[in-house]
Parts: structure tokens; C-alpha cells; sequence
């Protein structure tokens, strides 16, 4: 199962451009199959690993009359509601027009994804437009280059989550029916296949020496049948290493873990642990999707910790905190609660993350932590569609209106999601340089409670508009 992609916007802004570019020789057909417009022509697109259809409303002329215009409403109308995404392209040399205007408001109407590119963007000339293109309100516009093969790679950044959810959507809709088993004589029919992904996820754990992180990251591998890359096998030197982590389903998910310090604790560099902890620490962070803070039940939340973790909110990767040596904990509920109310005290900039207990020793909830990290995961790419976020912004709004510093209130027009990985937000609002820390941070903890986003940093910006 992929996804439909529809390709739309005003003429010659490049839209047939982008459709050979992702069909190449592969047209699957110029449509006259009856039922179906001829204005619309269907492909079959490929990007990277990606495999989808493509639509493109071509056929149209640039003219100025009334009746096109509705035509053209018509035909966009049709194709938005036979894809799963709208690709909108305006053409970032001329700017936004009027009639731009108008194809950006039945996409926040209509729409459920959209992704924004500002084609024609080879070249400063086209600085201007692409930055006029917020203004849309449909979040964070790609600079493309449709003829120059530019931007392509950000297009393909924003389809691979969009893409992944829609695959696992998909797969829980269709249901199995031949029965297949493994060699155990397992029946597995109920496993989903595996999911095909780009590029194994990134996890990094990182966490104080001792912690258990080379532990962990042996018992992963240890416990993995499919294990695989050549790296696997010299976990001693190794930075990272890929292996199938299978989770609770047994659906294994290609994953590239970053070692830290645990595996430089074996060479002969003792006395400069901590420095050194901290510096891999960094460098495993910058790389990863995921970061687990791997913490050490008896001494959970030391300084070194609390420094990685607020790394890894900086850099904005999602995280995961896990609690290892569980297994020796004696009173575990009472450890818990302490645990949670330390954690909500101490990093309270990530709030919200999950927080698992595991013993890397007995493998005890490592299944807890697999599905902790897909879901992190998940969140981090989740892309909010934007008339959800607005209805919710009035909500919010009306619930608790923004303060009036001296007597003016400030007016917050609309917000739109510009970025994810992770979830960022443009906030359209008078006066952003008086808005008060504490309602933004309202803002973000809605988002994060009414949109179901633990376990990510969520960015909030405010621009001014008038
Ligand atoms: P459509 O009507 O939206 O399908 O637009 P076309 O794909 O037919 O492109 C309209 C014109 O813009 C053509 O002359 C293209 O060669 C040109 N064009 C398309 N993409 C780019 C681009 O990235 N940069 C520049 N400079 N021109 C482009
Ligand atoms: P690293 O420095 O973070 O890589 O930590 P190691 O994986 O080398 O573990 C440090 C010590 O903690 C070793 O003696 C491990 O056997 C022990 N350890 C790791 N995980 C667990 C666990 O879940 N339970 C218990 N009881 N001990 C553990």
C-alpha cells in the first residue's frame, strides 16, 4: 500500500516540471480512462525509496477569466480530495498572488496534509518569495528547484513519516488471510510484514558511566535473530552498530544504535571517563532520532544526566528515559513515584517524556522501552494538519485570551506547523516580542496534551503580522 500525492497550484509554477521529475520514463498512463478528468494525469512517482502515485492537474492555461478560475477550483477541489497529501507549489520568483491565496484556502479546508514548495527557487533572487510563502499559513515552505533537481531531498523528508503512517495504516486495515508459519511451527499470521524504512532509526544511549548502556545495547543484540551489518560483531570499537530490534509485535525495525562511553570504558582511558562520556555523549546525540537516557535506579538524576538530557532537548531529538537495574530494586511502586516526581522537578523541559523501568541484566521491559522509542519516534515526526490547529487555537483562545500589556491585547491570528522532527509551530500574532513566557508555555503544553505529543521538544515561534 503508498500513499497519492497531488501536485497543485496555479499554472506555470512548475507543477509538470516536479511530475516528470518524480515519474520519469515510469508514466503509468495520460488519463482518458472515462470517469476521470482529462485534466488530471496520474503516475506512478518514485522518491528515494518511496513508491507512490502522483497527480498532476496540468491542462490548464494561464488566463484570467471567471470560468477558469472555477475550473481550476474544480479540478483542484477533485484532486485534493483523491490524495492523501497536496504538494502546493507557487512560484517563489513571483511571490504569493491573489490566486495563491485562494488554492492555500481550499487546501486548509480541504486538505489533511499539505506540504508547501517554493519552486523556482534556484538563485537569491527568489529569497523574498520563499519567505512570503509562511505567510500561506501551510507551515515550512520547501525551497525547490523543480528544473534544477533542488530540494528534492526536503520533499522527501516530509513524505517518509507522512509515508510510514500511512503504510502502518494501511496495514492494520487490511486484513491477513493466509496463515503462514515460522520455524518454531509459530502461527504468524496475526505479524505484520516488516515495515520497509529509508534507513535504519537513529537511537543514541547515552547515560553516566555505569549505567548499563553497553548492557543494554548487548542484550538487543543478543536477543535478535536477524541480527545483521558487519559492525555487529565488533562492538568493542564501535560507535554504532545496526541490528533489527523486534518489539512486542515482532515487528523487527531496522535500528543504527549509538554506543557512548560504555564502550570506551573498556580501553584504558579511566581517569578520563567523565569527560569523555559526556563529549560521545554529544556526538551520538547530534546523530540520532532517539536519544534514551539510560539512568541507574540507585543513583538516578546525577548531574552528568541531567546534562545529556537537556543536550538532547536542545538539539531537539526526541527522548526516552529509561531507569535500568530495575531487577534489584526492592521497592519499586515507592521508587517510581519518587522517580517520576524527580524527573517532573529536575527536567522539566521534558516534560512529558516517557519514563520506562528495565533490567538490561534479565531483558526485563525491553519491550516497554522498544515501544517507548517507536512512539517518541512517531511523535517527533507527527505532523499536526493545519485547520485542526487552528480550531484548537480558538478554543485555547476563548478558554484563556492572551494578556493586554498596557491595554492592548495581543491578537493571535493563526498558527500553522512549519517543521517536524520535531514538531515545530509558527504562531501569526501582534506584538510576539510581548508575549509572555508563561502563555506560550500554555500553548505548548495544549499542544502536547490535546495532540498526544509526549517525548518530544515542541518549538513554538512567534512572528509578528499585524
Ligand atoms: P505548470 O503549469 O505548473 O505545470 O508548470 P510547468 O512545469 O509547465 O513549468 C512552467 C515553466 O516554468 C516552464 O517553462 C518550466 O521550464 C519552468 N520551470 C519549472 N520549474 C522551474 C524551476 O525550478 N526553475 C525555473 N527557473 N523554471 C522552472
Ligand atoms: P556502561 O558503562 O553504561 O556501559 O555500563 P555497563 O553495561 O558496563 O554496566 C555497568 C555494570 O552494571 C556492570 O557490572 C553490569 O553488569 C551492571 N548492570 C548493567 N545492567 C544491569 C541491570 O539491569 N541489573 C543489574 N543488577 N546490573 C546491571
Amino acid at each position: 500500500m503508498s500513499f497519492t500525492l497531488a501536485i497543485v497550484g496555479r499554472p506555470n509554477v512548475g507543477k509538470s516540471t516536479l511530475f516528470n521529475r518524480l515519474v520519469g520514463k515510469r508514466l503509468a498512463l495520460v488519463d482518458d480512462t472515462p470517469g476521470v478528468t482529462r485534466d488530471l494525469r496520474e503516475g506512478a512517482a518514485r522518491l528515494g525509496d518511496l513508491r507512490f502515485t502522483v497527480i498532476d492537474t496540468a491542462g490548464l492555461e494561464e488566463a484570467t477569466d471567471d470560468s477558469l478560475q472555477g475550473r481550476m477550483r474544480r479540478l483542484t477541489e477533485r484532486a485534493v480530495d483523491m490524495a492523501d497529501i497536496c504538494l502546493f507549489m507557487i512560484d517563489a520568483r513571483t511571490g504569493v498572488t491573489p490566486t495563491d491565496q485562494v488554492f492555500a484556502d481550499i487546501l486548509r479546508k480541504r486538505s489533511a496534509h499539505v506540504i508547501l514548495a517554493a519552486n523556482k527557487a534556484e538563485g537569491a533572487a527568489a529569497d523574498a518569495g520563499v519567505i512570503e510563502a509562511y505567510a500561506l499559513g501551510l507551515g515550512e515552505p520547501i525551497r525547490m528547484s523543480a528544473e534544477h533537481n533542488e530540494g528534492l531531498n526536503d520533499l522527501y523528508a516530509q513524505l517518509m513519516p507522512l509515508s510510514d503512517a500511512f503504510e502502518a495504516q494501511a496495514d492494520s486495515d487490511t486484513p491477513e488471510t493466509d496463515v503462514d508459519l515460522d520455524e518454531d511451527g509459530e502461527d504468524l499470521s496475526d505479524a505484520p510484514p516488516v515495515p520497509t524504512r529509508a534507513k535504519p532509526l537513529q537511537v543514541a544511549v547515552v547515560g553516566r558511566p555505569n549505567a548499563g548502556k553497553s548492557t543494554l545495547i548487548n542484550k538487543i543484540l543478543g536477543e535478535d535473530r536477524l541480527l545483521t551489518g558487519p559492525e555487529a560483531g565488533i562492538t568493542r570499537d564501535a560507535i554504532s552498530l545496526t541490528t533489527d530490534w523486534a518489539g512486542p509485535d515482532g515487528v523487527a525495525v531496522p535500528m543504527r544504535i549509538f554506543d557512548t562511553a560504555g564502550m570506551r570504558r573498556k580501553a584504558k582511558v579511566q581517569e578520563k571517563l567523565e569527560k569523555l562520556s559526556v563529549s560521545d555523549g554529544l556526538r551520538a546525540v547530534k546523530f540520532a532520532e532517539v536519544v534514551v537516557v539510560l539512568l541507574d535506579a540507585a543513583i538516578p538524576f546525577e548531574q552528568q544526566d541531567l546534562r545529556i538530557a537537556d543536550l538532547a532537548e536542545r538539539e531537539g531529538r526526541a527522548v526516552v528515559v529509561a531507569v535500568n537495574k530495575w531487577d534489584i530494586e526492592e521497592h519499586k511502586q515507592e521508587k517510581l513515584r519518587e522517580l517520576r516526581e524527580s524527573f517532573e522537578r529536575l527536567l522539566p523541559q521534558l516534560r512529558g517524556a516517557p519514563l520506562v523501568t528495565v533490567s538490561a541484566k534479565t531483558g526485563r521491559g525491553l519491550d516497554r522501552l522498544h515501544t517507548a522509542v517507536m512512539r517518541a519516534y512517531e511523535v517527533w515526526n507527527r505532523r499536526v494538519p493545519t485547520a485542526a490547529l487552528n480550531r484548537w487555537l480558538t478554543g485555547m483562545l476563548e478558554q484563556h485570551p492572551p494578556p493586554a500589556p498596557q491595554g492592548k491585547r495581543i491578537k493571535l491570528r493563526y498558527m500553522t506547523q512549519a517543521k517536524t522532527r520535531p514538531p515545530g509551530f509558527v504562531v501569526m500574532c501582534s506584538h510576539p516580542d510581548k508575549m509572555p513566557a508563561s502563555y506560550s508555555r500554555y500553548l505548548v503544553n495544549g499542544l502536547r496534551a490535546d495532540f498526544d505529543m509526549p517525548g518530544t521538544p515542541i518549538r513554538l515561534h512567534l512572528r509578528s503580522q499585524n
